[in-house]
């Protein structure tokens, strides 16, 4: 499709943040680009490397284009990033994360992020699937995945380090934290419990320590103020300063 030698001639640039998606003759110059004269500029864009999600406006000779354009010779085309924060219009904010970003979903859900996940691989289609049912947002580091037309909205994770990729989702997409209302186990809501009527989930050492704050309602998981609550705040504190500013 591209590089064919009969096709209109393009170039294109491409926002810093997109750079981790192309090859560098896209970084440092303006190469050029053949197309196949009816390729969608969407379509180009895959092509090139950079999965849709993480396209904002595209911007064609100073107009904005949609990914239905389809490029002409002679066009210069700029390709922008999302715009921070994100809106996902439509539905209630709620995530999907693949089988490799367990550590984010339990973050996220001790924020009170709806963040559905699994450690059993459903497999792509299955993820793409329940993306569009429930209307999650898909997060991923799999470009493959990210590229499925089935998916409601996603969005490529870019850092493999779980710190760096909670402040990516929260810059990105701004949610609404609600810290120690959400199971990190299973995604459920929490609701307040008193020690007398959690007793039988509880080791005796922890009857006498800890103070039970909470219990999950789909999964019955006791919660209380206990060795990894230092922690735990320790995140929530962070998430809450840099939501603020
Ligand atoms: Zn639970």
């Amino acid at each position: 499709m591209l590089c064919g030698v009969n096709g209109p001639q393009t170039s294109f640039s491409f926002a810093p943040e997109l750079h981790a998606f192309v090859t560098a003759e896209h970084i440092t110059a303006r190469a050029p680009v053949v197309t196949d004269g009816s390729s969608t500029l969407g379509h180009v864009v895959e092509s090139l490397g950079v999965p849709l999600t993480e396209v904002g406006r595209l911007v064609v000779d100073g107009s904005e284009v949609s990914v239905a354009h389809i490029p002409r010779a002679g066009e210069h085309i700029e390709v922008r990033g999302v715009e921070r924060p994100q809106r996902v219009p439509g539905a209630p904010l709620r995530f999907l994360l693949d089988v490799h970003l367990g550590t984010l979903a339990r973050r996220l859900r001790l924020l009170g992020v709806d963040a559905a996940y699994t450690n059993e691989d459903p497999g792509d289609a299955a993820l793409a699937a329940l993306s569009a049912k429930e209307r999650r947002v898909l997060l991923s580091r799999d470009r493959g995945l990210l590229r499925r037309r089935e998916i409601w909205a996603g969005a490529f994770v870019y850092s493999d380090r779980p710190d760096d990729q909670l402040r990516d989702v929260l810059e990105r997409f701004a949610p609404t934290l609600a810290p120690w209302t959400r199971c990190t186990a299973c995604n459920g809501r929490l609701a307040d419990a008193d020690k007398e009527s959690v007793r039988e989930h509880l080791q005796h050492g922890t009857q006498r320590t800890y103070d039970v704050f909470a219990q999950c309602t789909a999964c019955g998981r006791v919660y209380w103020r206990g060795a990894h609550h230092a922690r735990l705040e320790a995140i929530v504190e962070k998430a809450l300063r840099y939501s603020a500013g």
